[in-house]
């Protein structure tokens, strides 16, 4: 099937850079939504980060079904799940403590639910599931994760998000310390777009 471009459903220009350069090699261009001339809002109502990502890149299609692009679009959904807390706050990761809380406030009050918390119950994983609508409604997805532990304090500069507390044990390093390429190289959603990648090959 002769597919023109692909599509990411994402506003966020840093997960843009880090998608094109690793789908770089598909020989595609690789647009986000809003380059593709769809800027919408998407209710994410799934209970789990695959259903997440259908919702959103199913979302997407549709919209694009109007058009003549024939575009694969992709969608991803990330979070981070906190064992001692039962996974939380998993799905929500965003929507913690309020969309607009700041990272600082989230990531202390994580620090602090899980005050006098020994390390081997620190255990947590960022998860990125990724999925894929074919202009001919075939849908694909792929999931991927990192294993660390919460930390006791926030360290590192780089990355977002919870990065500043997520500690890797592997590499001694939080997160928020790796430079890019190698969170990239490692990262659930780095690891998750590189097996979406071989999907896509294998379709195409
Ligand atoms: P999404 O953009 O809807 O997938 O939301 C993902 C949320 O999970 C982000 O807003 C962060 O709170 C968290 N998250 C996902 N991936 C990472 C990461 O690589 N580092 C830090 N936080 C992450």
């Amino acid at each position: 099937m002769k597919v023109n471009r692909i599509i990411f459903a994402t506003g966020n220009a840093d997960k843009m850079k880090e998608i094109q350069m690793i789908l770089a090699d598909l020989g595609l261009e690789v647009q986000s939504m809003k380059e593709a001339g769809v800027d919408i809002d998407i209710v994410e109502n799934g209970k789990t980060f695959e259903e997440n990502a259908f919702i959103k890149a199913t979302v997407i299609a549709e919209k694009l079904k109007k058009s003549n692009l024939k575009a694969i679009v992709l969608a991803d959904d990330s979070g981070l799940e906190i064992d001692y807390l039962n996974k939380e706050p998993g799905i929500y990761s965003a929507r913690y403590l309020g969309e607009n809380t700041s990272y600082t406030v989230k990531n202390a009050n994580l620090i602090e639910r899980l005050f006098g918390v020994p390390d081997e119950k620190r255990t947590a994983r960022f998860v990125c599931a990724i999925a894929a609508v074919f202009p001919d409604g075939r849908t694909f997805s792929t999931k991927a994760a990192i294993e660390g532990r919460i930390g006791y304090e926030e360290k590192g500069e780089n990355g977002f998000g919870y990065d500043p507390i997520f500690y890797l044990p592997e590499y001694g390093k939080y997160s928020a310390e790796l430079a890019p390429e190698e969170k990239n190289r490692i990262s659930h959603r780095g690891k998750a777009l590189e097996e979406m990648k071989k999907v896509l090959k294998a379709q195409m």
